[in-house]
Formats: C-alpha cells, structure tokens, sequence
C-alpha cells in the first residue's frame, strides 16, 4: 500500500459549531480532575467512575471513541473491554502500543445500558475533549465510529468514508468504524485492519508535511473536533 491509496474526504455538508476550548486546563491531569467531579449532564448519576481517557501528552494519534461502556465505568479507563482489546491488536499491526496513543471518547460518563450518546450530552461533554485535543495537539484525529464522526464531519455516513482522510489546519482527521462493530459483525473485521494499516500512512503524510496548504486538494478548514 502506498499514499495513492489514501483518499480524502470532501464535501461535508454541514461545519459543526465553533470548537469552545475553556482555558482553565492546561494539562491532561487536570481535565480528567474536572471530569471526575463533573455534574455536567444527567450521566453523572448513573456513572460508577469517570473515564476521562488516557495516553501521553504528546502522542501523534488521538482515538475519539463514542462513550465508556460496563468495563470501562467500573475501571475508569477507556477501551478495557472486548472492543479495547481489539483496538490493542489493531495498533500491533502498525507496531504501535495504547502506551504511545491517546485514547478517548465523546462522552466521559457511561450512558445507561450503553445507549447512545443524546445530543446535549455530547454538547455538555465537549469542552473536555476540546481540552484535551488543545494539550496534545496530535498529528492525526481518528474518529472512531459514527457518533465521532458525526462532528468530523457530520452527514457523511462511515460506511463511506471509513479508511478515509482530511486535513484539518496541521492534523489529519482519519475516520474509522469503531472496534465494537467488528465483534458484532465479523466480516468488519478485515476492513477495520486495512484501514489501520492506511492510518498508518496517514500519520506518515501528517508528520512529513511541512503546512497543510502544500497538500494538493486540501480542504476548506472546518471548525470540527
Ligand atoms: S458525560 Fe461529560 S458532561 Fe456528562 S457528567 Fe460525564 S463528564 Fe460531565
């Protein structure tokens, strides 16, 4: 595989509201302070912990999940379950570890019977992870699933798009279903590792572009993650 096999998206039809970035965080410890004492939509009362998200302040790809599940509420860390261990395998095939990567969700707080996310909870839960793209500023954006990328890029169907990738100021923004998909349908499985494996290239292009603008194609920036 090679950078010609790299597509980028266009034609989002909508931009989603202007990012609010609150500037009294200016590290990951602290956002996952607030989030842990966070009263902020009506998942506090359901939550048994806070799931702020993990990784190093630094990491080159940040993983935007949807919302912590059973596994993660009782421990208080992303991706922990069946899916999380999926994701593991996932970025050994690209000789990365979960150490080297941030990984985290929409929704800090559990959803009950893992529900989907509701649109107000999404837009309460947003300054943390605002927060948190603001300190580790990482070369590349994976959206994981269709809640994710419905602030990528919102009317853009993941089953389109997934593999896919466009740039965003001095980031690539990478869409990808999310891990989950493929324990309840095993035929995603092969299609999820492919596009780990274009994630990979993705992340080369971001590192080695030296501004976006040189890029053939880019995109109008969008006011998204
Ligand atoms: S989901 Fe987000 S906004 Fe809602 S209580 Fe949890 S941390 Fe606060």
């Amino acid at each position: 595989m090679n950078k010609a096999h790299l597509t980028q998206w266009g034609g989002c039809a909508i931009i989603t509201p202007k990012m609010t970035v609150p500037d009294q965080w200016n590290t990951l410890e602290e956002v996952a302070r607030g989030v842990n004492t966070c009263t902020g939509c009506r998942l506090s009362q359901g939550r048994t912990r806070g799931v702020p998200g993990e990784g190093p302040a630094n990491a080159r790809i940040f993983f935007v999940g949807e919302a912590p599940g059973w596994h993660e509420d009782q421990q208080g860390r992303p991706f922990v379950g069946p899916a999380g261990r999926f994701l593991e395998e996932l970025l050994e095939l690209v000789e990365l570890t979960r150490e080297q990567v941030f990984i985290g969700n929409l929704l800090k707080s559990r959803p009950p019977g893992n529900r989907d996310p509701l649109p107000d909870e999404i837009d309460a839960c947003r300054r943390y992870l605002d927060a948190q793209l603001r300190i580790v500023n990482p070369k590349v954006v994976v959206a994981l699933g269709r809640h994710s990328l419905a602030r990528l890029c919102p009317g853009q169907p993941i089953g389109k798009i997934h593999g896919t990738w466009r740039w965003e100021g001095d980031r690539i923004h990478f869409a990808m279903y999310h891990p989950a998909a493929a324990l309840h349908q095993q035929s995603l499985k092969k299609v999820i590792q492919e596009d780990m494996l274009k994630l990979h290239l993705a992340l080369e292009a971001a590192e080695k572009a030296e501004k976006p603008e040189d890029q053939p194609g880019s995109p109008q920036q969008l006011s998204l993650f």
